[in-house]
């Protein structure tokens, strides 16, 4: 039997709308061009002023809604840091604007903010040529293997810079917030270091992408680490986030409503995954490559719009069961891997 998620708040914020979660803690959703059409933001009140956590995509339609809200629901007080739950452009996209136009402080991880820097470093390169060769190597052909471009471009589109300093956030940091202690809990898996926020007293944890109620989080391996096991780190996040929460827990994820619980959820997520290796040993009696995962792996028929995430996860599946030596992979003539059940 399927077990769901409670979901304690009926409605969520219109866009120019703070809904208050506890005292001092409000939710603001922004919205987005995309099938997933919203980000949940998070706003913490202190008495000298105020803490972002998450910041929207950077469009002007974003900027006019930030105006808005810091013009009619700030109270005068000044935006103290803007935390990043991680590097990717929904999250992360108006923090550098925040920052520089309201004299913010960046806060987040090492993980997050390097791999940001690494990622801008390739979108003022001309050269994706080893982008390429990875996906050619997951079996792709050279029409998907360009579609990294694209891929890569959402950077530049929706992303502002950082500011070139921030203020690390480590994992088991107790930072005092609202009137509140939230303890910082790192995950990976999704992103290399993904930050989140658990208030013991408050049974409240603001989630980001590491744990959300409906979707599952994208789990990628990158051309820049081929041989990563991020899988194996959200597995290991998990069972880390099962340890520590309850299912009385309030989640704040990023998309999605807030939600109770939460062991239930991270149950039925590992127990996803542990059923599609399953399937995709199974699968490899004869050799596959990468892109034949698909089938197994999603319940929806690829397309250009998400072959480079389903190319990512799929290798992601491949890589962990070939660290535990259940597959083992050659490559043919043409340089294209294929695995085999050992
Ligand atoms: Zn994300």
């Amino acid at each position: 039997m399927k077990i769901k998620v409670s979901y304690p708040f009926e409605k969520a914020p219109e866009p120019n709308e703070l809904i208050k979660i506890v005292d001092n803690i409000f939710w603001l959703r922004m919205p987005m061009p995309f099938s997933l059409n919203h980000i949940n933001l998070w706003l913490i009140e202190d008495n000298n002023g105020w803490t972002i956590i998450d910041s929207g995509l950077n469009l002007e339609k974003s900027k006019s809604y930030w105006l808005q809200v810091i013009k009619d629901k700030l109270k005068d007080k000044p935006i103290k840091q803007v935390i990043c739950t991680h590097m990717h452009p929904d999250h992360m996209g108006l923090s550098g604007w925040l920052c520089k136009y309201f004299n913010a402080e960046l806060w987040m991880s090492q993980g997050e903010y390097e791999g940001y820097q690494n990622i801008s470093s390739e979108l003022v390169s001309d050269d994706n040529t080893t982008a390429y060769d990875f996906y050619l190597s997951n079996g792709a052909n050279m029409d998907q293997a360009k579609l990294y471009d694209k891929y890569i471009g959402i950077y530049k589109t929706f992303a502002y810079p950082f500011p070139t300093s921030y203020k690390r956030l480590r994992d088991n940091d107790v930072i005092e917030l609202g009137g509140y202690n939230w303890q910082v809990v790192i995950g990976s898996g999704h992103s290399p270091e993904h930050v989140c926020l658990w208030s013991k007293s408050l049974n409240i944890i603001i989630s980001g992408d590491q744990i959300l109620p409906t979707i599952s989080s994208n789990i990628s391996v990158h051309p820049a680490e081929p041989n990563a096991n991020p899988l194996n780190n959200w597995l290991t996040s998990c069972q880390n986030y099962k340890s520590l929460l309850n299912n009385t827990t309030l989640v704040l994820p990023a998309h999605g409503m807030p939600f109770t619980k939460v062991i239930q959820r991270l149950e039925g997520l590992i127990s996803e995954v542990e059923s599609n290796l399953s399937k995709l040993t199974s699968f490899c009696k004869t050799p596959k490559r990468v892109v034949d995962g698909f089938d197994v792996l999603f319940h929806k028929k690829i397309n250009h719009k998400t072959f480079m995430l389903a190319c990512g996860e799929s290798r992601a599946h491949f890589n962990y069961l070939e660290k535990l030596k259940i597959l083992h992979s050659h490559s043919d003539d043409c340089n294209v891997i294929w695995y085999k059940q050992v």
